[in-house]
């Protein structure tokens, strides 16, 4: 079972920032990590791959420094890493990284199963998986806590849902998002560090994936952030101490 895993470099958590003028996200300069929901994902494929055979690539849209994301990552098993960087890349919405992501996927060919994370926790939209799906004509099944049975020609899963399990059966080739709940990922092995440290990573521009300039990018995004704003804080937090104080200040009318 060949299967491609898309990974997404994201702000840590405390360093997200937005253009005041543009409202795009800020991506220079800033501390990256690999989007945790992709994690899963990554280590989902390994076990796969330790089951059913096959290969792992891993694909990223991205600033060339998700090379060294790309590479953590062949530490933990993934076999080959892509990393989609271009100006004309740059600004996208999720139409235009999931079709960047499509081209990309259909470069590297042969794919039974695509694995993506749930969501990216800086863009938190959850629709690049859904949307590279419906781009390259396969079904997909999002939320996917538990892989079960699989052959040749199709895979099962559970998908979680608000009150219990859904069941699904999907014909290869097919895309899927996971949850945490689907497994522990791994550390890497020190051979396994080694290893990622020597990786090549393959670094494909827009003309390499074919891509049209009008389809990808800010110039391809058929969104646009009008206005980004930070939500006012909150009057001053005050610890009361005990139910005595508390009821003076519900006595003054809930003013503490
Ligand atoms: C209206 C709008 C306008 C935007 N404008 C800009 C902009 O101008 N500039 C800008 O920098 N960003 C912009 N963004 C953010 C940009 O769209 C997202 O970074 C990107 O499209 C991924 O969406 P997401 O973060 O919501 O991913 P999700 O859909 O939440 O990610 C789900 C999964 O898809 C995969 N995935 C997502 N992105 C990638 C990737 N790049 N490479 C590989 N795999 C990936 C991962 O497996 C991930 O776990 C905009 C977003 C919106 C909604």
């Amino acid at each position: 079972m060949n299967i491609c895993v898309c990974v997404k470099q994201v702000p840590s958590a405390n360093e997200q920032r937005l253009d005041p003028v543009t409202g795009t996200v800020i991506r220079e300069g800033v501390s990256s990590i690999l989007n945790p929901f992709d994690a899963y994902a990554v280590e989902e494929a390994v076990r796969l791959k330790a089951k059913f055979g096959g290969q792992i690539a891993a694909v990223s849209m991205g600033v060339p420094s998700a090379v060294e994301t790309l590479r953590r990552i062949v530490a933990v098993g993934v076999d080959r890493a892509i990393l989609l960087t271009d100006r004309a890349f740059a600004g996208a919405d999720t139409l235009a990284t999931a079709r960047a992501l499509a081209l990309g996927i259909q470069k590297i060919g042969n794919v039974d199963l695509i694995l993506c994370g749930r969501m990216a926790t800086d863009g938190d939209t959850a629709q690049v998986g859904p949307m590279l799906a419906e781009l390259l004509g396969i079904p997909h099944a999002t939320d996917v806590s538990k892989i079960g049975a699989a052959g040749p020609e199709f895979i099962e899963v559970a998908r979680m849902a608000d009150d219990g399990y859904l069941r699904a059966r999907l014909p290869l080739p097919a895309l899927l998002t996971v949850v945490k709940e689907i497994n522990v990922p791994k550390l890497p092995s020190v051979a396994g560090v080694l290893r990622g440290r020597r990786a090549g990573v393959d670094v494909w521009s827009a003309s390499d994936i074919g891509a049209d300039p009008g389809e990808i990018g800010l110039r391809g995004s058929r969104t646009r952030v009008v206005k980004t704003a930070r939500p006012e804080p909150r009057a001053a937090c005050r610890f009361l101490s005990g139910a005595d104080e508390l009821l003076e200040v519900l006595k003054g009318g809930g003013r503490a």
